[in-house]
């Protein structure tokens, strides 16, 4: 047995396990992170980068066939598959080789391996052993599935969707949270007919009301069908077809099945139990600095309970790294991050539902909606939406909530409003450029601020 021994040891090399290693090699401590797969984890592999990729090209495929409306002659022939893939694993490849040179130029030693934690707390990978004066855990999650619906030929979760060598003509999604909402729009700009499964009453059931019904509304206009408060009792699949039976005995049939109902820790079989980091339902239990149960050892990412997004694994494996070289700063703080769901619209938020503002303040709070077909941006690039934001009475901003195409880029000045406690009245002397898409949030606060201009 070899030993080895660093400043830092990592377990996964994905968003929050880089994020840690970049950060702590820039404080100058020396670092090894283990990964078992290819840096980038998920997120760049087989999540945020490939599906928006994949997002992009939906889009453009879209464009050319509302071409016609704007005065120009254009037509759809359809997907080149091969293209595609080439395209989106370009992009991949150019992004993974971008970040190992990163990591080799902050002299950051990577081990090819699966690692484990010993009841010391050192991780042991293969005959090799790597002592860290402090070791963090950032094994990432993967597809949770469900009985009903055994992965196999036509039953896929995300990660199989991904690489998919056709379109499908069919398909029906269980889940109408983030990932199912995204492939509904992909596949239904790519020509599928679509039916999303969502067990709760509304698509996006975490986010605000009012953006679960504009994108409800949106996807009816795109014919993408939806099934509420619905739940999959058993599924068949053959060679040509999965059949899906629901709990009210109506049943699907389509060509794919795709299995979009969250996402697991992956914190199995990495010796959580033998160096007795405690868990509960498979997460690891921290503190709000990412401090486990056993001193020095730490974790990030999506094996934390909360929001399961690259970025906020990005700064808390910043966080952690500053925490343990003694600097001081605000822990990650939910309330501040940001959530984009990429389809066609788009979805973004920040901070309180005006659900949840009601119960953290009762009756002082203050809503203002604003309809996108007021704002002639969003009217030249043909999307319907809407923006809302939620106040405090008489106090901060608590919460913004955005759908339409193109929004996911706007919701960096909600996340400020929030994570500043801006009053609309700090903001509303602040002009929006014109025509943008970003004058219907500076409507909303002129309105909140008691001077709408072309609001009613
Ligand atoms: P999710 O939790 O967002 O949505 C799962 C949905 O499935 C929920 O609405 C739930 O009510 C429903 N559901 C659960 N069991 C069901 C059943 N048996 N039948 C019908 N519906 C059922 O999970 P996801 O969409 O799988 O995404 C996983 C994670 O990955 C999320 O945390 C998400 O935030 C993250 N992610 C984020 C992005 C992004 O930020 N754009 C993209 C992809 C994934």
């Amino acid at each position: 047995m070899t030993e080895h021994s660093a400043d830092l040891v990592l377990l996964g090399g994905g968003s929050g396990g880089y994020a840690t290693a970049l950060r702590a090699a820039e404080l100058g401590r020396s670092v090894v992170v283990v990964e078992k797969d290819k840096l980038g984890g998920t997120c760049l592999h087989r999540g945020c980068v490939p599906t928006k990729a994949l997002l992009h090209a939906a889009e453009v495929m879209d464009h050319v066939r509302d071409a016609a409306a704007v005065g120009v002659n254009a037509a759809v022939e359809g997907v080149d598959v091969t293209r595609l893939t080439a395209y989106r694993e370009g992009i991949v490849a150019k992004k993974y080789a971008g970040l190992t040179a990163l990591l080799t130029s902050r002299g950051i030693t990577v081990v090819a391996g699966e690692g484990r934690l010993t009841a010391d707390g050192d991780v042991r990978v293969g005959d090799d052993l790597y002592r860290g004066t402090d070791v963090v855990l950032a094994t990432g999650s993967a597809p949770r599935t469900i009985g009903a619906a055994p992965v196999g030929r036509r039953i896929l979760t995300s990660e199989e969707a991904l690489t998919l060598d056709e379109v499908p003509a069919r398909v029906v999604i269980l889940g109408g949270g983030v990932i199912g909402v995204e492939f509904a729009s992909l596949w239904r700009s790519f020509g599928a007919e679509v039916t999303v499964v969502e067990a709760l009453d509304r698509l996006l059931p975490t986010e605000d009301d009012a953006v679960s019904k504009a994108l409800a509304r949106a996807f009816r206009k795109r014919g993408i069908a939806s099934r509420l408060g619905a739940r999959v009792v058993t599924t068949e699949q053959s060679d040509d077809a999965v059949t899906v039976t629901l709990d009210d005995g109506s049943a699907l049939t389509a060509d794919r099945l795709l299995v979009a109902v969250g996402r697991r820790p992956l914190t199995e079989g990495i010796g959580l139990d033998e160096a007795g980091v405690a868990t509960e339902s498979g997460f690891v239990t921290t503190d709000a600095d990412g401090r486990t149960t056993v001193p020095h050892v730490w974790a990030v990412g999506d094996i934390v309970p909360g929001l399961q997004l690259a970025h906020r694994a990005f700064q808390q494996g910043i966080r952690v790294a500053e925490v343990i070289a003694g600097q001081a700063g605000p822990a990650v703080a939910e309330s501040t991050t940001p959530r984009v769901t990429y389809s066609r619209p788009e979805a973004a938020s920040v901070g309180l539902t005006e659900a949840q503002a009601r119960e953290a303040h009762g009756d002082r709070v203050s809503v203002y909606e604003y309809n996108l077909a007021g704002n002639a941006k969003s009217e030249i690039i043909g999307t319907a939406g809407m923006v809302k934001v939620v106040r405090e009475t008489d106090g901060p901003i608590l919460g913004v909530h955005l759908v339409g195409d193109r929004v996911g880029e706007l919701i960096t000045e909600g996340q400020l409003a929030v994570g500043w406690e801006a009053h609309p009245e700090d903001i509303a002397p602040f002009v929006h450029a014109h025509p943008t898409q970003s004058e219907a949030l500076g409507e909303a606060f002129l309105a909140l601020a008691g001077k709408p201009l072309h609001a009613v």
